[in-house]
């Protein structure tokens, strides 16, 4: 049986590995990047590459977005040769990047006044989950496109929380990476004042990752500091900016958030340092060099 055609926009870390696995379960899947290099591995795994955001969307049933950020996801939906214009009606757009809540449904209204239907389905689960599709989706939406597009998912991913309607998953997703934002970034201090205090940093480590402190986040991420493994599953820029959109969203509720604010300056002096294109690990180097 044919499977639907389904356009993926966005090959960075995340979206190459969704597109790869959507390959994998048969789909019939037309790419687009910013960068065109990117798609040559998927092309060589069987995936078209367009030119366009609206090349790639012309006939598709599914469209899923993966980008950077708020701006980049409004280019790539509405600006010139964008997609949402390009797609059928009754198609579906899903969301995945992590974005606000402000944006998100400006995009469901756009999609909606378009004939198209929406989905906000941001993820947990990094670099390596996305390769092996094992990513969590969070979904905002109606229930009847969230069942429409269920065989993209269970591609990409090995679970689903529908949440409730649009708006509700960007509100979890960004406190689930403001926690682990906030732990990155005190366990970046925690690292720096071991080493500075010239204490066996495995042992001093191994309090940490043993006793109450210890979550997936401490432990893999504090495993990468220590061996100074920098290859990107996650940038520092983009934690910077889940940082900065969690206090936007905390800031909307009337909750001032200034722990937010405060890895967010972490995150955003280790940019500043040249650590943009690293893994957040890499957090913890300008505090090394102080
Ligand atoms: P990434 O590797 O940096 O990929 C970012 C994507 O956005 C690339 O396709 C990039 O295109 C595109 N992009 C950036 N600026 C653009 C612009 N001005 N115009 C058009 N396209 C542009 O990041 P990622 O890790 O895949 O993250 C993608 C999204 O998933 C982000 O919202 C992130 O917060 C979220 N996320 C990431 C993780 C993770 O662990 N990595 C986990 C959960 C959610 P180019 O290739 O041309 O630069």
């Amino acid at each position: 049986m044919t499977k639907e055609k389904i356009a993926v926009l966005g090959l960075g870390i995340m979206g190459s590995g969704m597109a790869r696995q959507l390959l994998a379960a048969g789909f019939d899947v037309t790419v687009w990047n910013r960068s065109p290099g990117k798609a040559a591995p998927l092309t060589q795994a069987g995936a078209r590459a367009a030119a366009t955001p609206a090349e790639a969307v012309a006939d598709a049933a599914i469209v899923v977005a993966m980008l950077a950020d708020d701006s980049v996801s409004r280019a790539v939906w509405m600006g010139e040769g964008g997609a949402l214009a390009a797609m059928a009606p009754g198609a579906i757009a899903i969301e995945s990047s992590t974005l606000t809540g402000a944006w998100i449904a400006d995009l469901a209204q756009a999609a909606s006044a378009r004939g198209v239907r929406f989905l906000e389905a941001p993820v947990t689960g990094s670099r390596d989950q996305a390769a092996q599709g094992a990513l969590r989706f969070l979904v905002g939406g109606e229930a009847d496109v969230v069942a429409a597009a269920r065989g993209v998912f269970d591609a990409m991913g090995s679970a689903l929380v529908h949440l409730g309607p649009v708006g509700s998953a960007a509100t979890v997703k960004l406190a689930n990476n403001y926690l682990c934002g906030v732990q990155a970034a005190s366990l970046a201090e925690a690292v720096a004042l071991f080493e500075k205090r010239g204490l066996d940093v495995e042992q001093a480590m191994s309090i940490l990752t043993d006793g109450a402190p210890a979550s997936p986040m401490v432990k893999a991420v504090g495993r990468r500091m220590l061996d100074r493994d920098y290859a990107p599953h996650f940038l520092v820029p983009l934690m910077a900016k889940d940082l900065g959109y969690a206090a936007q969203t905390m800031a909307s509720a009337g909750i001032r958030s200034s722990i937010a604010e405060a890895a967010r300056q972490r995150f955003l002096e280790a940019d500043a340092a040249g650590e943009g294109h690293r893994d957040i690990a890499a957090i913890v180097e300008p505090l090394r060099r102080t």
